[in-house]
């Protein structure tokens, strides 16, 4: 007898076991859930769409533990996703001769990891490498690629030959890297490669370097214009988001959302540079993006010149963009007195004072007021100048 209450405190024991251990088990199923879910935002930028385009906002240049970066490529899309972009390139420097901290042999690994997470939260990863070879040939990152083994090329011309059969985008990068004062040189191994068609971009920004002399060759030389962020450890840790600075971003103006118009697109030279308030890009598309950011709410007016209140005459200008514009009158009217500098804020409306010089003047007049953009340079030290047309009818 004894045996058996024995035996069922025995069992009794076992089921209580049993169910502590159920317990815990779903306790920690429980606290897995919690830890597991995760939870975080992505910034919205207020940069419009122009004609005929939409504006996708793009980091084409960033490293992970597959080279000499400090992430996990699942981080860089979390992270590129959070801040706002809409389409990045993970372009990990290529070779087993270069260090790369995880010792993987698949050079293709790296976007292995990264794609699908990139398509669970609708961001677009472009599968690249940065194809890195000493001084004076420098970096170039190549774009659009299937196979990155294919372009693990000892020799600098084969590699990138390699990438243009894989009808890659390929982008000089960092032009004044390792360079004096940063000042890019303009080898023959460059003009090699350029006329060979193997230099379809250039980064006039990377990180926080800008290379004004590249610009000047984009320009002269038609090269798209690119940046990039360049980032080895979290974006954070190399930019001072606390206050304000944010890493540059490859305003990218494309027909849809595919690789296909994507590409297109940087080929076209549809690309503007957005970095520490200052964007780059060509007049045609900085006007557009100007005219799109900007909405004139009046611009007709009845002046009285006899009237006390004819200097009360505001132009109100809505700027819906979260980029600042500084803009200083660029032609002077001998008729009209106008605000000659202002600060069209983000998110704001501003106004344009304007003031009838007197004279006499009397019927319909039409101006078109004039403004050089200080912070749209379509060249080094050349700015656009936006239009403002007003109609005045004087009484
Ligand atoms: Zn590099
Ligand atoms: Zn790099």
């Amino acid at each position: 007898m004894s045996k058996s209450i024995f035996s069922k405190i025995a069992n009794l024991s076992l089921i209580i076991n049993c169910f502590n251990k159920l317990i815990a088990v779903v306790l920690m199923l429980f606290m897995v859930s919690i830890t597991d879910a995760q939870n975080f935002n992505r910034k919205i930028w207020n940069i419009p769409n122009i004609p005929g385009f939409i504006t996708l906002k793009a980091d084409l240049h960033m490293h992970t533990v597959f080279s000499d970066g400090t992430v996990w490529p699942s981080f860089r899309v979390e992270e590129a996703w959070s801040e706002g972009f809409d389409v990045i390139a993970i372009t990990d420097h290529l070779g087993h001769h270069y260090k790369n901290n995880v010792d993987d042999d698949n050079f293709n690994r790296n976007y292995e990891i990264a794609k699908p997470i990139a398509d669970k939260l609708g961001l677009i990863l472009i599968k690249g490498t940065e194809i890195t070879k000493r001084m004076p040939y420098g970096h170039f990152n190549a774009l659009f690629l299937t196979d990155l083994h294919k372009v693990d090329k000892e020799d600098y011309f084969d590699a990138l030959k390699a990438a243009a059969e894989q009808d890659a985008f390929i982008t000089w990068n960092h032009p004044g890297w390792k360079q004096e004062n940063d000042i890019p040189i303009w080898d023959s191994i460059h003009e090699n490669i350029y006329k060979s068609g193997l230099m379809n971009g250039i980064e006039i920004v990377n990180k926080n370097y800008y290379y004004p002399l590249a610009f000047s060759w984009a320009n002269a030389k038609n090269i798209t214009l690119m940046s990039g962020s360049d980032i080895h450890d979290p974006a954070t840790a190399e930019f001072d988001y606390l206050s304000g600075e944010h890493r540059p971003m490859t305003l990218i103006f494309s027909k849809d959302t595919s690789l296909v118009e994507i590409k297109n697109a940087l080929l076209q030279k549809r690309t503007i540079l957005y970095y520490n308030d200052i964007l780059f890009g060509n007049n045609e598309l900085l006007t557009s993006l100007f005219n799109a950011s900007i909405n004139i709410q009046n611009a007709e007016f009845t002046i009285d010149a006899d009237s006390k209140d004819n200097y009360y005459n505001y132009i109100r200008i809505e700027n819906k963009s979260c980029f600042d514009f500084d803009l200083e009158l660029a032609e002077k009217d001998n008729i009209l007195i106008v605000t000659d500098k202002i600060l069209l804020k983000a998110n704001t409306i501003s106004i344009i004072n304007l003031k009838p010089a007197p004279r006499d003047i009397k019927g319909e007049k039409e101006y078109v007021l004039k403004y050089k953009v200080k912070n749209l340079l379509k060249a080094p030290d050349d700015n656009i100048i936006v239009d403002f047309p007003i109609k005045i009818t004087f009484i």
